[in-house]
């Protein structure tokens, strides 16, 4: 059934989807919503499983104390509400095929209740109990079923169950795959050296391709996942050795001079001993740093775990050597802090430090020519700055050391930025470019599962734990019918002087439909003033403010004019304020992990024994949130968090965030994948090893693939 469309675009790997045929623009959206924009996006979209309805038992047949699989048809749902306050409830169902019945629970899932109803067909899985003599499962896994008629089938071909949206069901997919398989295989090239492949016994990638999608047995589509896999891995391997690659070969940095004398002057700067873990942070810097090849280390550590006095350590150490320093903030405010606290450790030392931001020093009048006059010719020993530091007219006399702060808040291109920063130096007599040291920080760790095997082109330090004479932070978790009681409570810790943030999710009641159910900054402080904080000062900050004025009203809060603070999460980065005790966070299921605990982390900041709280009003609608917030209330360990964080978004999430600075994997799961990567791992490294930059015609095509799909997103571009 040939269309002229048909005729004309010929189906390639590189066809849009919108231009295949029978695909409007429309369901090109759908599928986009998928991230398949292409059709080699859609190849690499596999199946998460295959139909096997043989296998799949009766109801009758669930064996007790086993995991089992059951599909039928719901008959009752209900939420049950829990006695006694602050406790939830649970959510009953049964379910019934043509041979029995069985019960299901799930206890605190108050959003089933939108989701699950009677006539509706499941899937369910989970440990099968006895309850009341019916088989019953205790939150089980559970997915609705496309047909309603759920007698099992009985088919011989393996179908493919695609990840799916409910407008865009796996059969459609399906079907889209099936026709369009045939006419691009023929069109597929294996980047992959054929002896790699033979060593490792896997299909060449047609063929793999052919098996994931239209597998004949589970063997085959399990060996070309295999394959698919790590083809993937093999790409992001080879991507962060070349970089490691390029550093060591093309790069210099200054081995700075390090001695026992300079060790200990530099120390007796800081007002407070170093715990252990920050000590060694600043052994394996130091180390680093003696070295004439590019430090490229981050340093993580939860919030208020102390990076700053490590990352001042090794500005100093360039110092030190008559080089200059600089650290990059993602905000003014963080800035200016930084800059502060660090002249203050700095008094009377014989160290010149400046701060640059886009406001300071103004750009009229002289005083900011002067400044950067002062950076090039090296009057300026230590710059702290924002952005602007990466601007193409600050040129440095001899950068030697760049710390970045919340490097994830950054992109990969701005890390990069400072690589550049001498770039009008004159090459070294054997072709190397002079870069500086970099350090970069994190308080949103990266867990360790993904450190361990992943970040090759990073090392890493951790500071764990907190310095010590903090008091730790309650954290409580509530529904919104109890909020009223939070914000009396908060009247009581007003009146012993503390102060308090309020974070909601929106600035205004403006917008979509959806957003207007959401608590925003104006009608909420309005309330918070009217009626729970009479006598006290309530005032609002949010991103649409000019950075003047929120900047202004940061400072008010500081120095105590302003108790309540009601804000977005622009808080969440650079605010120290010892005296806020409290934090108080609406609509807590909207934020992420990560996020919520950057957000609590800026309460529990002062040494004056009151203890800190904070506080998530919730009614998670998701299951996610509802994790999200038990994670959340559970510990304030930055890393268990991350690894929780982890557990629950899945590692697909991680890859392709600014965090990690990698590229989305699609097929590879990480840890389930992890004896792949190591093998995918110790390839890269001898093929790199024999070709650095894979310029010889037999690593030609992997070269090609490789910046194809990752040249971009890991930063390869000037990579050989
Ligand atoms: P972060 O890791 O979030 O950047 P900071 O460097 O801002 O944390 O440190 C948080 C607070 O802890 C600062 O007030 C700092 O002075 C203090 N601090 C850091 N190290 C120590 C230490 N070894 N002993 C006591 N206080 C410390
Ligand atoms: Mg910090």
């Amino acid at each position: 059934m040939a269309s002229p469309k048909d005729i004309t675009t010929p189906t390639r790997l590189g066809s849009k989807m919108v231009d295949l045929v029978g695909i409007g623009k429309q369901r090109a959206r759908l599928f986009a919503r998928l991230d398949i924009h292409t059709v080699s996006d859609l190849l690499r979209h596999l199946p998460m499983r295959y139909e096997q309805h043989a296998h799949e038992g009766a109801i009758k047949q669930l064996k007790y104390d086993t995991i089992g699989t059951a599909r039928g048809v719901v008959q009752t749902a209900r939420w049950v509400a829990a006695q006694g306050r602050g406790r939830k409830g649970r959510f009953e169902a049964t379910l019934t095929d043509d041979s029995g019945t069985l019960s299901l629970v799930w206890f605190n899932a108050t959003y089933l209740r939108d989701k699950i109803h009677p006539g509706l067909a499941v899937r369910v899985q989970g440990k099968v109990k006895s309850f009341n003599n019916y088989p019953q499962i205790v939150n089980p896994k559970w997915e609705p079923l496309e047909e309603p008629d759920a007698t099992p089938q009985r088919q011989e071909r393996l179908r493919p169950v695609y990840p799916a949206t409910e407008d865009l069901p796996s059969s459609v997919i399906e079907h889209t795959v099936a026709e369009v398989l045939p006419a691009v295989l023929p069109d597929v090239t294996d980047p992959l050296p054929a002896g790699l492949l033979e060593h490792h016994a896997m299909p060449p990638l047609a063929q793999a391709l052919q098996w994931v999608h239209a597998p004949d047995t589970l063997e085959d589509a399990g060996a070309a996942r295999r394959r698919l896999a790590f083809n993937e891995l093999l790409l992001l391997q080879l991507g962060i050795a070349m970089k490691r690659a390029y550093v060591q070969k093309r790069l210099a940095a200054p081995g700075l001079h390090f001695t026992d004398a300079i060790d200990t002057h530099i120390l007796a700067r800081f007002p407070f001993k170093l715990t252990d873990q920050q000590a060694l942070a600043v052994k394996q810097i130091a180390a680093d740093l003696t070295r004439p090849i590019p430090m490229n280390r981050l340093l993580q550590g939860d919030v208020g775990a102390g990076k700053t006095v490590v990352a001042l350590y090794a500005l100093l150490l360039a110092v030190a050597d008559r080089h200059q320093g600089a650290l990059l903030a993602p905000t003014e405010l963080l800035a200016e802090q930084h800059h502060a606290s660090i002249s203050q450790m700095l008094e009377g030392a014989n160290v010149t430090t400046a701060l640059l931001t886009s406001a300071h020093p103004p750009k009229t009048g002289g005083e900011r020519k002067q400044l950067l006059e002062k950076i090039a010719n090296g009057g300026v020993d230590l710059v702290v700055g924002t952005h602007a530091l990466l601007a193409d007219h600050v040129k440095f006399h001899s950068l030697a050391v760049a710390v970045i702060d919340e490097q994830h808040r950054f992109g990969v291109m701005q890390r990069a930025a400072f690589r550049d920063s001498n770039r009008h130096a004159k090459p070294d007599p054997d072709g190397k470019r002079h870069v500086p040291h970099h350090l970069v920080m994190t308080a949103t760790p990266i867990p360790r599962t993904l450190s361990l095997t992943l970040f090759g082109d990073l090392d890493i330090s951790t500071i764990h734990g907190l310095p010590p004479g903090r008091t730790p932070i309650t954290s409580r978790v509530v529904m919104p019918a109890q909020a009223d009681e939070v914000y009396t409570y908060l009247r009581t810790r007003l009146e012993r002087g503390e102060q308090a943030y309020v974070v909601v999710p929106a600035i205004d009641a403006a917008g979509k439909e959806s957003a207007k159910q959401l608590t925003n900054v104006r009608d909420h402080a309005k309330l918070l003033q009217d009626k729970f904080c009479r006598g006290f000062k309530v005032a609002t900050v949010h991103g649409r403010l000019k950075r003047e004025s929120r900047e202004k009203i940061m400072g008010k809060f500081r120095n105590g004019e302003i108790h309540v603070l009601v804000a977005t999460t622009v808080i969440e980065v650079g605010v120290d304020v010892p005296n806020a005790t409290v934090m108080i966070i609406e609509h807590a299921e909207r934020f992420g992990l990560a996020q919520l605990h950057q957000l609590r982390g800026r309460v529990g900041r002062g040494d004056h024994g009151r203890r800190s709280l904070c506080v998530f009003i919730s009614d998670p609608t998701t299951e996610e949130g509802s994790q999200r917030l038990d994670a959340i209330a559970s510990t304030t360990d930055g890393f268990q968090i991350a690894e929780r964080d982890l557990q629950i978004r899945g590692m697909g999430d991680f890859f392709g965030t600014r965090q990690s600075g990698l590229p989305p994997l699609r097929v590879a799961n990480i840890p389930e994948d992890m004896e792949l990567l190591q093998l995918a791992k110790r390839d890269a490294q001898t093929l790199i090893d024999t070709d650095p930059f894979l310029t010889s015609d037999k690593h030609k095509p992997l070269r090609r693939v490789l910046m194809q799909q990752y040249g971009e997103a890991m930063g390869l571009i000037d990579v050989g």
